[in-house]
């Protein structure tokens, strides 16, 4: 058994190292506690992520970044390796969980909502209505104005993967996006091997960071299959070194079938926490 969440990638103001520490390490025992109690790697990384996505320290759920008119749309995506199956939401802006509808779409004829038909499909799911003003926090307004003032790109995000007793791998991946983001516009996170993926008997990943250039190198997908010939860390590596080819920064957290993993960034900082039967560990580098 092993969990493996991250708190996005980028750089942690000072202010905020302790309080982001303490919430992926609150995470990880939620989703500790749930592989621990015999849940399933699905259930332990979404609930490693709704611990997030609560917490106002970081860039999804309560927290999430505001977009260019300066409200919240989210994305975030769930996947298991049994099935390849996969759940996401795109652009989604007033559930309080993004995760728990991403977990929602897994079990539908679909793959993949995006905004109003999210809410419709949240409603249906008997997931209540969230007042979007209710996502938006002191800090992300204050982060979004001095962006808007100064320029410059910042974002985060929070991921989680997971590999439970019977062997079975999950990734979970939520996000706020990029800070003064253009309406409409999704990332990595949602989409299928991009910001998120999971194969059975070989392995999950959660990425952060530049979403655009993330996306095109096919991130998570690209260091899962790695892993078929490289430890988790060469892999996680090769992976990001393409997107920084591109131009883009970011993180990844990987998580091998043997429960070996990797949490490696091309960002200043990537906030982590894992736990195994060896013991646990948390960081900020
Ligand atoms: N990857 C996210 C996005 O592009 C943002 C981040 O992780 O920093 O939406």
């Amino acid at each position: 058994m092993r969990i493996l969440v991250h708190g996005g990638a980028g750089r942690i103001e000072p202010e905020w190292e302790e309080a982001v520490l303490s919430g992926v390490k609150r995470a990880r025992d939620a989703g500790w506690a749930v592989l621990a109690s015999g849940g399933s790697a699905l259930e332990a990384a979404v609930e490693a992520v709704r611990v997030l996505e609560d917490d106002p320290a970081f860039n999804a759920g309560t927290g999430s970044a505001l977009n260019r008119q300066g409200f919240v749309e989210m994305d975030a995506a769930v996947m298991i390796g049994e099935g390849l199956r996969f759940g996401g939401v795109a652009a989604v802006r007033d559930v309080k969980n993004p995760i728990l509808l991403a977990r929602e779409v897994m079990d539908s004829e679909h793959i993949l909502l995006s905004g109003e038909g999210a809410s419709l499909f949240a409603r249906e799911r008997g997931i209540p209505r969230h007042p979007p003003e209710a996502l938006v926090t002191e800090r992300a307004l204050a982060r979004w104005q001095r962006i808007r003032r100064q320029g410059g790109r910042t974002s985060g995000t929070v991921g989680a993967v997971a590999l439970d007793a019977q062997g079975r791998l999950a990734a979970a991946t939520s996000t706020g996006g990029i800070v003064d983001k253009r309406v409409g516009r999704v990332g990595d996170t949602p989409l299928v091997g991009a910001g998120t993926y999971a194969e059975a008997g070989l392995g999950a990943a959660s990425a952060t960071g530049e979403g655009e250039f993330l996306a095109r190198a096919l991130v998570a997908y690209r260091a899962v299959t790695a892993l078929k010939t490289r430890s988790p860390e060469k892999a996680a590596d090769e992976a990001l070194a393409l997107a920084r080819e591109l131009g883009g920064q970011g993180g990844l957290i990987l998580l091998a079938a043997d429960g070996s993993f990797a949490a490696v960034h091309t960002s200043p900082q990537m906030s982590h926490a894992w736990r195994g039967p060896e013991g646990e560990g948390a960081g900020l580098a």
